[in-house]
């Protein structure tokens, strides 16, 4: 971590959860001591945004984990980020692997949802990182910088200020194999000098690049003191109690 960059810690708790759980979580959460300088931001499956932003803690903000790139109309089961935004959400996931991969969502489209959202006041998370076979074939860098470069194209420089990038290494994720800290600094310092080539020199000194990939309370420390690594994006961690002893990594 950085201090000119403030620390910032995600959660995303994917497709889990019920009003139950999402009640009984929220009131550890609420319970805790939270460091006043550490951005603490937690996403939610749609249909539970609403009751998060309503019950979560007004010094943490609530992500959508995805949305779509219209405002309204006939888009059968799409969310905007207008809807988002209307029922309390003030950041938004996206280009998640699961994303990527699974609903096989393009950097393109990726991209343009970027730009919508921000159009309608959230900010970002924008997610990149690599296949285990990419890594293999050593290609990580081309990979971030394709998945980053089509964001950069339809950016203003300016956009960049609401936007946090997670570096999600894909077989870091939900498998325990959490990247080194040393994997993860390599890569987050080469993020911020592609950023600093393709966008401006304070755009890759101001944006928070986060790293996701089985983060948990014992192995965030270490990657925390990373000159590189601003923060997290914690997936399963963040379903537990476990996810306040995250927000703490740099104390
Ligand atoms: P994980 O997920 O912490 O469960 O590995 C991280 C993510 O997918 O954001």
């Amino acid at each position: 971590s950085s201090s000119s960059r403030t620390f910032w810690v995600g959660g995303n708790w994917k497709m889990n959860g019920s009003v139950a759980a999402i009640k009984e979580l929220t009131s550890t959460f609420n319970a805790g001591s939270s460091p006043s300088d550490v951005e603490v931001v937690i996403g939610a499956p749609f249909v539970y945004v609403h009751l998060l932003s309503e019950s979560l803690r007004k010094d943490w903000a609530v992500a959508g984990e995805n949305c779509y790139v219209k405002a309204s109309g006939a888009y059968t089961g799409e969310i905007s980020p207008e809807m988002l935004k209307d029922v309390g959400a003030k950041w938004v996931i996206l280009g998640h692997s699961e994303r990527r991969n699974i609903l096989q969502e393009s950097d393109h489209f990726t991209a343009e949802k970027c730009v919508k959202a921000l159009e309608a006041g959230l900010k970002v998370v924008l997610c990149v990182g690599e296949l285990l076979e990419e890594r293999e074939a050593g290609t990580t860098q081309q990979v971030v910088e394709r998945q980053l470069a089509a964001a950069v194209n339809v950016l203003k420089e300016q956009d960049w200020s609401n936007i946090v990038v997670a570096y999600e290494p894909v077989w870091a994720i939900g498998t325990g194999k959490v990247a080194t800290p040393e994997q993860a600094q390599e890569t987050h310092a080469a993020i911020r000098e592609y950023l600093k080539t393709a966008v401006s020199p304070k755009v890759a000194e101001e944006t928070r690049i986060v790293y996701g990939g089985s983060v948990n309370g014992s192995n965030c420390k270490d990657a925390a003191q990373k000159p590189d690594v601003d923060g997290f994006l914690v997936g399963g961690a963040s379903l537990k109690p476990e996810f306040l002893d995250i927000i703490k990594a740099t104390q």
